[in-house]
């Protein structure tokens, strides 16, 4: 039964931890609501950190997610530069780094993820960096500019953002990759072809398929990265953007269930009636494609801490999402809309030329899929038609002179 006046406390002061606490009170949550983060500063967006932050294009303030009166003005103690040390269920208590321990009636996990980190010599140089927090995007922007050269570990999202950024600001960046393509985890061959084109022609340059070994340095700052080929690519700073891990240590220690990620159903609910979690920390159910899944993004933040607000205060579940993605490098804006699981035929419509085109995921006659690159219709009618599990001609979808609106009707 819910109770608008319990206690609820957050862990984690990030996306999803301010969105949450922001839902709660929205819906008319009247309890006290304790939001506890790891970082010295109030929640903020962290996806400009990468983009419009990194090339001087937006300032600190405006990463804020909500103006900083907006927690004493709505009851919501925030408790910053503080770590969740441990979680006792059975007394319903999280014991902080400060030696405090904090009473809930509910709890939210929202402690997202951490950068993955390379354990090979070298790599606890100065000049080593990677991208997770705004103190670290300050590190980042310092290492930039005109003459200095970037080199770029995986050719992931931050990879290939921070690439666009560096060139933005007029550095060399060099992207070494493990796979023999760019964005392999989450984007398909199509893809990975057309940005890491894209990309060269703005002056990145590309090693694919490579081992690092180690990291070299001089008076304790990197120099240059070691490939396993014996090859030395020199650098004055090094990005290690090598995908990230879960904060799900806690929860795991606490003996709620984790598999890369804190376990949870549709509704952010863990094993422990008492007991939230959301946002990049959760691995979760994906309804339409019957799988379960860890999503890293802003809208399965906003959407998991919508619906744990609303589970909370005891409103009826929503209809789940469509999961969706973006990215903006130079010009481009890549959306992407659903999962390609299960796929048998991939279809581009338009011109990758123009860089103005989207590939469609289909199985059967479905949309399962779409990346969507300076094309919004063909991401959000496929974005819908994900949802709707209508079926589609492929005739017309492959065919740009006719409209997304026509292909979907
Ligand atoms: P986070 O925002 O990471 O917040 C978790 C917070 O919990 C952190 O502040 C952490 O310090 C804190 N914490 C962890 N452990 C503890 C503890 N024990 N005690 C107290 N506090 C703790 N997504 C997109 O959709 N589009 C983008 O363009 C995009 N760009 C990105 C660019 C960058 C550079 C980065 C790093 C991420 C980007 N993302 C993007 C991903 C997006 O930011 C995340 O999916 C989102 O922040 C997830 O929110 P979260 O609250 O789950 O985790
Ligand atoms: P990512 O998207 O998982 O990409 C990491 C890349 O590094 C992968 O291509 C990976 O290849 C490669 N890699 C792993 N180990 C390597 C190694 N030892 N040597 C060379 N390459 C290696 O992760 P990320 O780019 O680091 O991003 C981190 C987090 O920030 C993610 O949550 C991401 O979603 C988020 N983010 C999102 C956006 C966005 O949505 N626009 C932007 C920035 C950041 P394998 O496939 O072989 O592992």
């Amino acid at each position: 039964m819910a109770d608008p006046k319990a206690k609820v406390v957050i862990l984690g002061a990030g996306h999803a931890g301010g969105s949450v606490a922001g839902f709660l009170r929205q819906v008319g949550h009247e309890g006290p609501i304790v939001l506890i983060g790891e970082e010295p500063i109030p929640p903020y967006q962290r996806p400009p950190l990468s983009k419009a932050w990194l090339k001087g294009e937006a300032d600190a303030d405006s990463l804020a997610l909500r103006g900083a009166d907006w927690y004493d003005d709505n009851g919501c103690e925030l408790k910053l530069n503080v770590r969740a040390v441990s979680l006792d269920r059975a007394a319903k208590t999280v014991a902080l780094s400060t030696g405090e321990t904090v009473s809930y009636d509910i709890l939210i996990i929202a402690t997202g993820a951490r950068a993955r980190r390379l354990t090979i010599p070298g790599a606890d140089l100065d000049g080593i960096l990677e991208l997770r927090t705004a103190a670290d995007a300050e590190q980042l922007k310092r290492a930039l500019g005109p003459g200095k050269t970037l080199a770029i570990i995986g050719g992931g999202y931050i990879g290939l953002e921070a690439a666009a950024s560096a060139r933005a600001l007029g550095a060399s960046a060099v992207i070494l990759e493990r796979e023999q393509r760019i964005l392999a985890r989450v984007a398909c061959q199509a893809l990975s072809d057309f940005f890491t084109a894209y990309h060269q022609a703005r002056g990145v340059s590309f090693r694919l398929g490579v081992e690092i070994t180690a990291f070299e340095g001089e008076a304790g700052k990197v120099t240059g990265v070691r490939l396993a080929d014996g090859g030395l690519i020199a650098c004055d700073a090094a990005l290690v953007g090598v995908g990230a891990i879960p904060n799900d240590d806690l929860a795991r220690a606490a003996g709620l269930e984790c598999a890369n990620g804190i376990v949870v159903d549709l509704q952010a609910r863990t094993a422990d009636p008492s007991i939230y979690a959301i946002g990049d920390v959760t691995h979760r159910p994906l309804p339409l494609y019957g799988v379960t899944h860890r999503l890293e993004s802003v809208p399965n933040a906003l959407e998991q801490a919508k619906v744990a607000a609303g589970e909370i205060f005891g409103k009826p579940p929503l209809t789940p999402e469509v999961p969706w993605f973006w990215s903006d490098q130079y010009d481009l804006k890549l959306q992407i809309a659903g999962l390609p699981f299960d796929a048998d035929t991939i279809l581009v419509r338009g011109d990758p030329a123009a860089a103005k085109f989207a590939v469609f995921h289909l199985k059967g006659d479905l949309v399962q899929a779409v990346e969507a690159v300076n094309s919004p219709p063909e991401f959000m009618m496929g974005r819908s038609l994900i949802g709707s599990r209508k079926p589609v001609s492929r005739e017309k979808l492959a065919d740009s002179s006719i409209s997304m609106k026509e292909v979907a009707a």
